[in-house]
């Protein structure tokens, strides 16, 4: 059922262009995904993500796992009817989210909310798995590899993750060794748990190895010799543009070309760019709906702080060539004033212009890629 096909491959770089046949249609690569945490776009429901023509939809089983659990989405009939989603969805291990509560980002996230040390969260971390509280009741939860394939069995996804381990950012390379290693023995397992019910889904392997090169080199090596449907790249890709480029030139070479690679959590445009020449097919990210909530719209000029006094007189749309529902039927002056009163529909609005131009922007790169021009 799951299937890539390449159709083009440039001339001028590694990029590539193709299709990812799934049970829930087809991905155009190179593509973003855009990230529905909960299960939706923040501030959009999926008749209206569907209408704009994103492809891919990125959940998270953490999240879904603790609200409203994978077992209510299961009895829901999966998480296409559950979210009422037609076209592919992808979900993650939880991994990242259950490692971020004691290494970063998620427990910043909790901080912020006021809620109790995340550090406390995690109760024990072994070579079975991770147990965890849930930050909302307080409710235990393991996660395993086997754990961890079951809840994205239970959701359904077209794309699923195996699960990893998240080494924190600062690390020695033996300690890192030693995370790569289990991390390998746990997708090692998540795979084997996915063949006993491969239920439709494909399960992409996640390449490690942090900033090292030769241990990005032993992990592809590793990964790339059990039969997963396609690769990811996870793990911590540097501090700066410059390392996230050297990281991916040296790992995308030691991929099979024939399947599909993902990028994980990445998905700013010069990083597309970017990532786009040197063979990425997909993106995903929450950056185009976050900027959107920030009222900051995307456009080809360049992104466009929709608060800014001047467009408070400005009664055109955000760009008068974007054909996105907001921009037919809105000006900047109404987007403004809508920010500034605080309106949930200003957060709606320009969300829909965003992932609409990022659904343009693929296609255009897809354009120039078919025609070598990248
Ligand atoms: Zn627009």
């Amino acid at each position: 059922m799951f299937k890539f096909e390449i159709l083009h491959e440039s001339k001028k770089s590694a990029a590539r262009v193709g299709k990812i046949h799934t049970a829930h249609g087809t991905i155009d690569t190179p593509n973003f995904v855009a990230v529905g945490t909960n299960g939706t776009i923040k501030a959009l429901d999926s008749a209206t993500v569907s209408e704009i023509g994103l492809q891919l939809m990125f959940c998270n089983t953490y999240h879904l796992l603790l609200q409203p659990g994978t077992k209510i989405v299961k009895e829901a009939g999966g998480l296409h009817h559950f979210i009422n989603r037609k076209m592919p969805i992808i979900t993650d291990s939880g991994g990242f989210q259950v490692f971020s509560l004691a290494y970063g980002s998620v427990a910043d996230e909790l901080k912020s909310r006021g809620t109790k040390n995340s550090g406390e969260l995690v109760l024990k971390i072994n070579e079975e798995g991770v147990l965890f509280r849930s930050y909302r009741d307080g409710s235990k939860f393991l996660l395993t590899p086997e754990t961890s394939v079951q809840a994205q069995k239970d959701l359904g996804a077209d794309i699923i993750i195996p699960f990893d381990e998240l080494p924190p950012y600062h690390i020695e390379k033996e300690a890192l060794q030693l995370s790569i290693a289990r991390t390998h023995r746990w997708e090692q397992r998540s795979l084997e748990a996915h063949f006993k019910d491969r239920n439709g889904q494909a399960m992409y392997g996640v390449i490690h190895g942090g900033i090292n090169l030769d241990l990005r080199s032993q992990s592809c090596a590793f990964l790339t010799k059990l039969d997963f449907d396609g690769y990811a790249i996870g793990g911590s890709m540097g501090k700066t543009k410059e390392e996230m480029h050297s990281i991916l030139a040296h790992t995308l070479p030691q991929l099979p070309k024939e399947k599909p690679n993902h990028l994980l959590g990445i998905g700013d445009l010069d990083s597309i760019d970017k990532g786009i020449a040197l063979g990425i097919d997909t993106f995903d990210s929450s950056y185009p709906t976050k900027a959107a909530r920030h009222a900051v719209a995307l456009t080809w000029q360049g992104p466009l702080k929709l608060t800014k006094a001047e467009n408070a007189t400005t009664f055109t749309p955000i760009d008068k060539n974007c054909t996105c529902p907001t921009c037919r039927q809105f000006n900047l002056a109404y987007l403004h004033h809508l920010f500034k009163a605080k309106e949930l529909t200003a957060l709606t609005l320009a969300t829909i212009h965003n992932l609409h131009f990022m659904v343009e922007y693929m296609a255009a790169m897809r354009e120039k890629i078919a025609k070598d021009l990248i």
